[in-house]
């Protein structure tokens, strides 16, 4: 059976799958099963932060496992308190962290220490998580229901109580009472289509929260290990969070979800737990992951990938203002706005046909979540293969 025949036999049918079958991949560069090449703008939905095959991140993994992969949180592990020290130390935040697998379960510990710290006198009394319209949080029962996306609470149900959706930050301020526990927002909603929050909303709601003493949660998921420019959003928007989660780029491509947390005393011995979460296997990736791009933003390299980047972008952009309405983001979480949604689709698959992998973004946005350490050669190739993708539209 070829590999699509497996696949359709064996998996459920819970993607749309492009009919690509990738089996090599160098930094930005994929090449599939017939040996054509692609230029990879997605990271793999902003995962690969430091490149596919980023020999540190596979030599550190290779030692590490030929050493000991698996023991379980029973026992110390060495590179999880390194992780958890690196990530605290470039975060700048006063902090501990927990890991887990993915960013969704990053969220769901998120929630239960604002459940918990909610509790007064062995009642949970605040338990509302105030979201975001458009926000995405994950694809747990609990973490849909956080989304704010009413599309996505189809199915499923009933789900858990107490998730109430503010229509932008302007919103949230009305919809704090005394059962609110904690508010969790994105600093740039990823697959809400690449909507940056107003930098001064934001450090008015942070006050307000603070003064009502009301936990903020920042979901960095996608805005994390350094997308933005800074290791996390939180950071660029000059915010000080109780919590910050964080998963896809900064494993690097191992499977990781982390909270990071000021609120250091809520959870205790037996609350909250996870048999794989900050493993050695993941926690040696993350150690390499933050040293390497640490080194990056130090020597100035990651700003410049990210300004030859943008450039290239508006370029691009204002080749075809046709198509496109606006340009969007921050760092190398950018986007464009298509003027309607059939051209979008068309873009992304016409574009993955001339060898150039871009994302889609909430109704009309065309994503780009490059690798961190995109080259200027493989910029200039990806976009040449869009140019070319617009010619053919
Ligand atoms: C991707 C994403 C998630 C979910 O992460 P998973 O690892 O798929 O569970 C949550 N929040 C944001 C902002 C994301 O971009």
């Amino acid at each position: 059976m070829t590999i699509k025949e497996l696949d359709k036999k064996y998996v459920l049918p819970t993607y749309g799958r492009s009919d690509i079958e990738f089996v090599s991949a160098n930094n930005a560069t994929l090449r599939d099963s017939d040996g054509k090449k692609y230029i990879d703008f997605t990271s793999g939905i902003g995962v690969v932060s430091v490149g596919h095959a980023n020999e540190r991140v596979n030599r550190a993994i290779c030692e590490q496992i030929s050493n000991i992969t698996h023991i379980s949180n029973l026992y110390y592990i060495a590179p999880q308190a390194k992780a958890a020290q690196k990530v605290v130390e470039a975060s700048g935040y006063d902090m501990q962290c927990f890991f887990g697998n993915s960013g969704a379960e990053a969220n769901e510990g998120a929630i239960k220490i604002v459940r918990k710290h909610g509790e007064r006198d062995g009642e949970i009394k605040r338990y509302k998580i105030i979201t975001l319209q458009h926000s995405f949080h994950g694809r747990t029962i609990t973490t849909v229901k956080a989304t704010g996306q009413e599309s996505m609470h189809n199915y499923f149900g009933p789900f858990p109580d107490g998730f109430v959706y503010a229509d932008g930050i302007d919103e949230v301020e009305s919809l704090l009472d005394d059962h609110t526990a904690g508010v969790m927002i994105e600093l740039i909603q990823g697959e809400g289509g690449v909507e940056p929050q107003d930098k001064a909303k934001v450090q008015a709601l942070e006050k307000l929260l603070k003064e009502k003493k009301i936990p903020l949660i920042v979901d960095e998921v996608q805005t994390g290990a350094y997308r933005t420019g800074e290791f996390t959003a939180s950071q660029l928007y000059g915010i000080s969070p109780e919590i910050i989660t964080l998963a896809k780029g900064v494993g690097g491509g191992v499977p990781v979800g982390i909270v990071m947390t000021t609120l250091k005393n809520v959870l205790s011995a037996g609350d909250h737990g996870s048999t794989f979460g900050g493993n050695y296997l993941s926690s040696s990736a993350v150690c390499e992951v933050v040293d390497i791009l640490e080194e990056k933003k130090k020597s100035g390299e990651l700003e410049k990938t990210s300004l030859y980047f943008n450039q290239a972008l508006e370029a691009f952009y204002k080749k075809h203002k046709d198509i496109f309405t606006q340009k969007v983001g921050i760092g190398m979480m950018c986007g464009l706005r298509v003027k309607d949604a059939d051209t979008l689709t068309k873009i992304i698959n016409s574009a993955r046909e001339n060898g150039v992998m871009v994302l889609k973004a909430g109704r009309n946005t065309l994503r780009f979540l490059p690798p961190l350490t995109i080259t200027k050669e493989e910029i200039d190739e990806g976009f040449k293969a869009l140019t070319i993708t617009m010619s053919s539209l």
